[in-house]
């Protein structure tokens, strides 16, 4: 089944136009530009055969007549506050252009789907935790954004969702989501399709570091207990541990670091500090929390600091389903023959909320220099081709 790659890059580049700032794109869920690229993609549904149905989160579906439960692609178009003009805007126009070529051959029945902020301006995967079941609709219009500004409030005034009814992942047979990797995997290997086994889970703990506050010109070095040099020992300890048993997947980061009384003249008395970990495995993940106790543990005793841990947030990995990851593979083989790869994807996508719904998988395309949420972010045209290509034999299988 050929798509038409000259359609769907042009498709891709009118996309682009709204809230287009430079080379990138300005387009939050809700701003004007969001809603106005919404009511284009319906039209562009309407177009080829697909009926646009907006549910009351103003996730946008395009649904084709044929009867019977149709695969479901797609991603989400809202953006970061400064984003790139791919991000998931590429995956909801691949989407369009895979369901339109099928209207087209007679391949099988595609609905398109754009979820609605994705990207965190309400919570992580707004839309998606809405369709998904997660998330119930009175707690979802309950949401507000930075600005205060109510997600009812927002969705009840677009005229589209006056008669808004829910849409359920059962009305569906899978979901397969393309997005652009926003790592340097693919690009720094030179290839150009990254087939996703797993979205990495993460584990995040408060850590506190408590010695004793004094003066800095009359305790002597022997006498202290310093929460920052107690720091120093700790991330170096940590970092021994991990380096051990880390895989080429894992990941650690010590993102926030505050000091008190963080003065120049005081010995520090307390220290927290945030540990993130990420990887794509359960058991590794659970290794790595034991890392993280054992050298907090032995810090303490050296250092006569006490240093607890917090545990603030634990997302499990989740995997693709495997029969999809295999057509997946065998469409790659095919479309883009050595110049593919299995991979973990390190970032959440909508297709977490979908997996446990669904069979459900992803495929990404080379982000250039691995830049993404910028307004650098791109990709070269070829490869964006090659991913719908991809993905249109994967659903043609
Ligand atoms: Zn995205």
């Amino acid at each position: 089944m050929k798509i038409n790659g000259d359609r769907f890059l042009v498709d891709l580049e009118a996309l682009r136009e709204f809230g287009k700032q430079g080379t990138g794109v300005i387009r939050p869920a809700f701003s004007p530009a969001d809603i106005d690229s919404r009511r284009w993609l319906a039209e562009k549904f309407e177009d080829c055969g697909l009926t646009p149905r907006w549910d009351p989160a103003a996730n946008l579906f395009g649904i084709p007549p044929q009867p019977g439960k149709p695969i479901l692609i797609g991603s989400h178009s809202d953006t970061q506050p400064q984003g790139g003009w791919l991000d998931g805007a590429y995956g909801v126009v691949l989407a369009l252009e895979v369901a339109r070529t099928c209207q087209e051959v007679g391949g099988p029945p595609v609905a398109v789907v754009s979820f609605q902020d994705e990207e965190s301006a309400f919570m992580p995967l707004t839309g998606s935790c809405f369709f998904s079941g997660k998330l119930s609709r009175d707690a979802l219009y309950d949401l507000t954004n930075a600005a205060g500004q109510r997600y009812g409030d927002l969705a009840s005034a677009l005229s589209e969702l006056e008669e808004a009814e829910t849409l359920t992942p059962s009305l569906f047979s899978a979901f397969l989501e393309a997005h652009i990797e926003q790592g340097p995997v693919l690009d720094q290997a030179g290839e150009i399709i990254g087939v996703v086994e797993t979205i990495v889970g993460s584990r995040q703990f408060e850590v506190t570091i408590k010695g004793q506050q004094n003066h800095a010109g009359t305790t002597p070095m022997a006498l202290r207990r310093d929460a920052v040099t107690g720091f120093g020992a700790f991330i170096t300890n940590l970092e021994e541990r991990f380096t051990k048993i880390a895989t080429p997947r894992s990941v650690w980061t010590i993102g926030r670091v505050d000091v008190h009384p963080n003065a120049p003249s005081i010995v520090p008395g307390e220290l927290n500090c945030s540990v993130q970990i990420r990887d794509g495995s359960l058991a590794q993940l659970d290794a790595m929390c034991e890392m993280i106790q054992k050298a907090a543990a032995q810090t303490a005793v050296e250092r006569n600091l006490d240093i607890s841990l917090l545990e603030t947030k634990a997302v499990a990995p989740i995997d693709m389903d495997d029969g999809i990851v295999e057509q997946f593979c065998e469409a790659a083989k095919s479309t883009v023959p050595g110049a593919w790869r299995r991979m973990p994807s390190g970032a959440l996508h909508d297709a977490m909320n979908l997996a446990p719904q669904l069979p459900t998988g992803m495929i990404f395309v080379p982000s250039i220099g691995g830049i993404s949420h910028a307004f650098e972010e791109d990709t070269q045209r070829e490869h964006l081709v090659a991913g719908v290509q991809v993905m249109a034999d994967t659903v043609a299988r």
